[in-house]
């Protein structure tokens, strides 16, 4: 969509009930993409407006167009001021992160928290693996071999 100025505004749609402080990171490093190529008028985020979707007594996956009012469903909210103070930490990231993806080896980083938080990890199953292999076998540790 364009502004009265003709500048584009960037649309995040989430199927959340909330604004979660994830969302707004992952807005920021987009805003900072979409804006190195064309100024963006603002940052919205869509997402679920929860006392509708209650009202409706219904799960997400079984609103259809027939029981469900697609304008009273989502939200919308303008995150432009929160992405755009988080630009300078984002440029930072880019930064410090950038040179690992010229690494031809893999980090080496035991698993925990990051697993799982913001979201769950798509490695978590070779991680899992490769910690496995890793780890000496009882009976190595027992008898002391190696
Ligand atoms: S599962 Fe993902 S976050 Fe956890 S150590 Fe492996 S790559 Fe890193």
């Amino acid at each position: 969509m364009l502004t009265a100025r003709g500048h584009p505004i960037a649309y995040e749609v989430k199927s959340t009930t909330e604004v979660k402080d994830v969302y707004i990171k992952d807005c920021a490093l987009q805003y900072m993409v979409i804006n190195h190529y064309v100024h963006l008028d603002d940052m919205v985020l869509i997402y679920i407006d929860g006392d509708y979707l209650e009202s409706l007594g219904k799960p997400l996956n079984e609103l259809t167009e027939e029981n469900c009012d697609i304008h009273k469903l989502f939200k919308m909210q303008s995150i432009l001021e929160e992405v755009k103070a988080m630009q300078p930490m984002v440029e930072a990231n880019i930064e410090r992160l950038l040179p690992m993806t010229w690494e031809t080896e893999e980090p080496k980083v035991a698993m925990g928290e990051q697993c799982t938080k913001p979201y769950e990890c798509e490695f978590k199953l070779y991680c899992n693996r490769c910690a496995k292999m890793e780890k000496p076998s009882f009976f190595k540790r027992l008898f002391g071999k190696k």
